[in-house]
């Protein structure tokens, strides 16, 4: 699905994505770890479309997508979460998931959101994906609650609904369970392995709970210095020992 080539990032002389290469299997979740530093948030950014790499190549669904920008790739149905943005605290739950296209996007933010619902739907159509889309994430109960007010993990779950309104079929988590309760933090893995294996959402994960990356994550990408260090099951990865040096390095 995904297939990154030699990729590199330069930040004025300083490498922070140094011939990075693998490939993610449709139908995956693949996490992707390694210490502070390591470039995993660059590397995301590239595959994203937020960043434009200094070298290699990005091919997804078999076409060569380097390059293109964040919003030509949303509309191939890749998708990076983000957190919710600060100007949307005071939209309720609901509106969050009504008013996904510009927070993706991120560009021309509400011209965009206006041409792209004339091919999209009915505003009543998209409500009522709205609606299903909360009812799915058992936060029907918050719907017209400002996102503002919502708990970490309801946060969290309200982000992973938002790439549920664009029907994506490769979405970019960034650290899902960083601040999320215990309870909450099930009901997300769960409501990720859904939507993985019933309605066939790839997943790239960048995690550090580890719990979470056995729980859902094969493979299992450990990187270091701008490059892929081992790449395997939780296991594998977990007993390398380079994967150790490297995050006492840190
Ligand atoms: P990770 O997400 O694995 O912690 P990052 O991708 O955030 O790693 O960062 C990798 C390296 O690139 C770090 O040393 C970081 O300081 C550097 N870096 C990231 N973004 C920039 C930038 N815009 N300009 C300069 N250096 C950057």
């Amino acid at each position: 699905m995904l297939e990154l080539d030699q990729l590199v990032m330069d930040f004025s002389g300083f490498r922070a994505v140094n011939g990075c290469s693998f490939r993610v299997d449709e139908g995956s979740i693949t996490a992707l770890i390694g210490p502070n530093g390591a470039g995993k948030t660059t590397l995301f950014n590239l595959i994203a479309g937020a960043l434009v790499p200094t070298s290699g190549t990005i091919r997804f669904l078999g076409e060569d997508v380097t390059g293109l920008s964040s919003d030509a790739l949303f509309h191939k149905g890749l998708v990076r979460t983000f957190q919710i943005p600060h100007e949307f605290h005071r939209l309720t739950a609901l509106e969050n998931l009504m008013m996904v296209p510009p927070a993706q996007i991120g560009e021309g933010l509400f011209a965009n959101w206006l041409s792209w619902g004339k091919v999209r739907a009915s505003e009543a159509e998209v409500e009522q994906k709205a609606y299903d889309t909360l009812e799915f994430l058992e936060l029907t109960h918050v719907a017209h609650q400002r996102a503002g007010n919502l708990s970490g993990g309801q946060k969290k779950l309200l982000e992973l609904g938002r790439t549920m309104m664009t029907d994506a079929k490769l979405v970019l988590l960034d650290e899902p369970a960083a601040g999320v309760n215990r309870t909450l933090l099930r009901k997300l893995e769960e409501k990720i392995q859904i939507l993985n294996k019933e309605r066939g959402y790839t997943f790239i994960l960048i995690e550090h709970d580890m719990e979470m990356i056995e729980k859902l994550c094969d493979p299992v990408i450990c990187m270091a210095e701008g490059a892929v260090l081992i790449q395997g099951d939780f296991q594998t990865v977990r007993s390398d020992a380079r994967v150790l040096e490297a995050y006492l390095g840190e």
